[in-house]
Formats: C-alpha cells, sequence, structure tokens
C-alpha cells in the first residue's frame, strides 16, 4: 500500500483543506503516515500571510525532499498560489498546485510518475468564480469539526495578501453545506465551527440567500449542539443574523469580530471598513440582542504610522470593547502588500513594548469577562485531558461562550455534552464541577 505524509501551515481553511485532500488519498488507498516518517508522497499545505510564511513553507518543503529524495513531493496553498515558480524552482518539488485544483492531485501526481516532468498546475485564481468542493467527512479531532462555507476575499485590507492567494468571495452551496453538517452530525459531532477566509461574507455573491439563512437551516440539522461562526466583520453582523443567533439554542454565545486597530487614522490606512465609532455601535447592538455574550477579537500593533497617541486610543478603546480575548499580532511586512511599501515603517523595539501592553490588558478583560459566570452552569464540550496535568482525572473543554474549562471526569465524556458549575474563573482556564451530562435528546442551556 503506497504511503502518504501531510505537514499544513497556517489557518484553519488550510487545515480543513488538508482532510480533504486526504480523504481524496485514503479513497485511492493510500494509507496515512506521519511527516516525520519515510513516505511515497508528501503533501505540503503552504501559507503565505507573512514572509515567514514563505519562509517556513520552503523549510518543510525541504525537510520532506531530504527525508525520501525518491518521494513524490507535493505542494498546495496560499505560498503555491502566490509563488508557484519559486516553489517549482526548489529542487526536488514534482507537483504545485495552488489554491484550487486540489481535487486534482491524485491526477497530477499520476501524471509525474508517467511523464517524470514536474506539473505546474497554479492557476489564476482571481478569475475563479466557482467554490471548489473538498468534502471532509470526519476529522481527526474528535470534538469540533471545521465546516468551510466560504471561500476568498474582496476587501483588500493594505496589510493583507489573502485575496491574491484565494481570490474574489465564493460562497459554497447552502445545500451541500446542510449535507455536510448532516454528516458530521452522523459521525458524533455535537459542534460545528463554520469557517473560510471571510466567513461572515457568506452569501453576499449569492441570489436571495444570505448568511442569516444559513444559520437558520443549520439550526434545523437534527442531533447538531452547537453552531460556532470563526470570524465575522462587523459590518456582517446584519439584525437578521443577530435575530437568528438570540433564536437560536444552538448558536454558540461567542463572536470573534476582528478590530485590527482602535484608532480611525490607523484603520483608513488598513483601509478596513469601519470606525471604530461603528465598531462600538455594532458591539452595542450585540450585546442587547445577546446578553453574556464573549466578543473576542484580534489586533495589529505597530502598523505603519502609528503613533504614541494612536496607539493609546487604540488601547482605551479596547479596554472600553470588554473583549472577552484578543489576538495580538505585531505588525508583520508582508511583500507585496501597499502597507508594505509605506513609510513610517514602527520599530522592532517599539513594536515589541506595545504588544506586551496590549497581552497584559488581554489578560485582565479576559479574567473579567470570565468572572462574571462563577457560580452559574454552563454547557462544556471536553475536547482531551488537561495536558497540563494528564493523569490528574481533569478533562479539558470550551463552554458555548467560549470559555475554556478544566473540570474532573472519565474519558468516555470526551466529546459529549456536560453541564459543569463553574468554581473559579481565570484569564486563560478556569475550574469547574460536573453536575451532569447531557443525553442527546436534551436542549443545551443557553
Ligand atoms: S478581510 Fe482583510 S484581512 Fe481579512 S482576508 Fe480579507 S483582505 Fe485579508
Amino acid at each position: 500500500m503506497a504511503t502518504v505524509a501531510f505537514h499544513t501551515l497556517g489557518c484553519k481553511v488550510n487545515q480543513y483543506e488538508t482532510e480533504a485532500i486526504w480523504q481524496l488519498f485514503k479513497n485511492a488507498g493510500y494509507e496515512k503516515v506521519e511527516f516525520e516518517n519515510k513516505a511515497d508522497v508528501y503533501v505540503i499545505n503552504t501559507c503565505t500571510v507573512t514572509n515567514t510564511g514563505d519562509k517556513k513553507s520552503r523549510q518543510i518543503i525541504r525537510r520532506a525532499i531530504r527525508r525520501n529524495p525518491d518521494a513524490i513531493v507535493a505542494v498546495t496553498g496560499c505560498y503555491a498560489q502566490t509563488s508557484p515558480n519559486e516553489v517549482m524552482d526548489i529542487p526536488g518539488v514534482d507537483v504545485v498546485v495552488g489554491t484550487q485544483g486540489r481535487d486534482k492531485l491524485l491526477d497530477y501526481i499520476e501524471q509525474y510518475r508517467q511523464e517524470r516532468q514536474p506539473v505546474n498546475a497554479v492557476k489564476n485564481i482571481m478569475k475563479t468564480r466557482e467554490f471548489e468542493e473538498l468534502d471532509v467527512p470526519e476529522f481527526a479531532d474528535r470534538t469540533r469539526a471545521s465546516l468551510k462555507i466560504q471561500e476568498g476575499c474582496n476587501n483588500f485590507c493594505t496589510f493583507c495578501i489573502i485575496p491574491w492567494a484565494r481570490g474574489l468571495m465564493r460562497s459554497r452551496k447552502p445545500e451541500s453545506v446542510i449535507a455536510q453538517a448532516r454528516k458530521l452530525v452522523e459521525a458524533g459531532y455535537k459542534e460545528i465551527v463554520l469557517t473560510g477566509i471571510h466567513t461572515g461574507g457568506y452569501g453576499e455573491d449569492l441570489e436571495d440567500y444570505n448568511l442569516a439563512d444559513l444559520l437558520w437551516d443549520l439550526d434545523k440539522v437534527d442531533g447538531l449542539n452547537r453552531i460556532r461562526i470563526s470570524s465575522i466583520e462587523a459590518s456582517q453582523i446584519t439584525d437578521e443574523v443577530l435575530e437568528v443567533i438570540n433564536a437560536s439554542d444552538k448558536m454558540c454565545r461567542h463572536l470573534h469580530i476582528p478590530l485590527q486597530a482602535g484608532d480611525n487614522e490607523v484603520l483608513k490606512r488598513m483601509r478596513r471598513k469601519y470606525t471604530v465609532e461603528e465598531y462600538a455601535d455594532k458591539l452595542a447592538a450585540i450585546r442587547e440582542a445577546l446578553p453574556g455574550v464573549a466578543i473576542t477579537s484580534d489586533v495589529i500593533v505597530g502598523f505603519p504610522g502609528e503613533t504614541d497617541e494612536q496607539f493609546e486610543n487604540g488601547y482605551h478603546f479596547i479596554e472600553q470593547m470588554k473583549f472577552a480575548e484578543l489576538h495580538v499580532f505585531p505588525y508583520s511586512k508582508r511583500s507585496g502588500t501597499p502597507a508594505a511599501r509605506m513609510p513610517d515603517q514602527v520599530d522592532e523595539q517599539v513594536k515589541h513594548e506595545r504588544v506586551n501592553r496590549l497581552i497584559q490588558l488581554s489578560n485582565r478583560l479576559s479574567e473579567e469577562y470570565a468572572s462574571q459566570f462563577v457560580g452559574q452552569v454552563l454547557d462544556v464540550i471536553p475536547e482531551r485531558p488537561y495536558k497540563e496535568d494528564p493523569d490528574s482525572g481533569l478533562l479539558m473543554g470550551y463552554s458555548d461562550n467560549y470559555l475554556q474549562v478544566v473540570f474532573e471526569g472519565p474519558q468516555d465524556l470526551i466529546g459529549k455534552v456536560c453541564r459543569v458549575r463553574l468554581d473559579e474563573s481565570g484569564a486563560e482556564t478556569c475550574r469547574g464541577t460536573l453536575a451532569r451530562v447531557l443525553d442527546d435528546s436534551e436542549k443545551v442551556v443557553q
């Protein structure tokens, strides 16, 4: 039996697509082996979100080639899409496929086997209008299933290369999303995480069907306990979306809404599509519709031209927004983006200090958010034994409002919906006590 090994860099969408590519190999009779081992075929799913992403992708590609010089090495993903010639120039690379046409990967590998000529199958992604169906009936992870619903982005934020790697916005057919959701429930998943490159943009390219419609249709899927949206732009949280999040008892009380900067001048240079006032108004509307909702966010620190004053404006704005968690990223120049050519690049030391201040603020805000739920009973789906103390009989999982909760319980509870009373809050982890386990017919608490 031929063997295949995978290595994935980057985001949830890349992780999802590697699982889908594995399904193709599995159906063709391949056996999956660890990337550290010798394999007949290596598939590297690359990332290009930063220049470091490119560098790491090249390192992994070379590692595969060294591991088995006789193997067929296939490279896919965003770096392959944006820089196919650079990838083809790496001695030992045999097949290069960008962010489309992965469903033909096995054909390209067979073509290489026959002709022994490297195959460059990268096409112009900006011309693509169809969503590429890549089905994943099950994942290596047993508890939360990603469900890719959308591809591409039309926003062209000045720091971001993604639209050039993924193309313009394309939504998956609703019936295909629902069909996969049913399959994932049959495979035992209680929670589905809707993912994409610009997830909240779902439906913007469809006739008479939008994200709210899709959420209502997913709400009707029997046996599904939780629906989580991986990320959504403030401008895409319409009243209709708020209505379904409020009415459905499957929608998680958690929204990840990237802010990127808390100052209007910086937002303008980033070409973001909102002001801090509009963002704050949207959060106020969300909190009114969904009391206790966890709002998490992303922020870029040290964007070109960011002054001390603009950083302080951002710091105070973030403090007011009371996020449940903040992902803080130091601005990283990505060649080929407008921001990389901007003057006034911020000094690395200054960036470092600003990142630390925001991480401390994020920890304080996370602690404040979690402390509201001490004494309450929350539904938690344990994902694994508590790594920090594996023999302790403790399990770790997330509540619907994205609190990481550790509680005592047997491992056969993994993947089940457990009712847990929160005893102690923390910036990263909360402690709780198991009250009881829900059986499949029971509704979750909200
Ligand atoms: S919204 Fe902006 S940051 Fe996000 S993928 Fe699109 S261009 Fe990139």
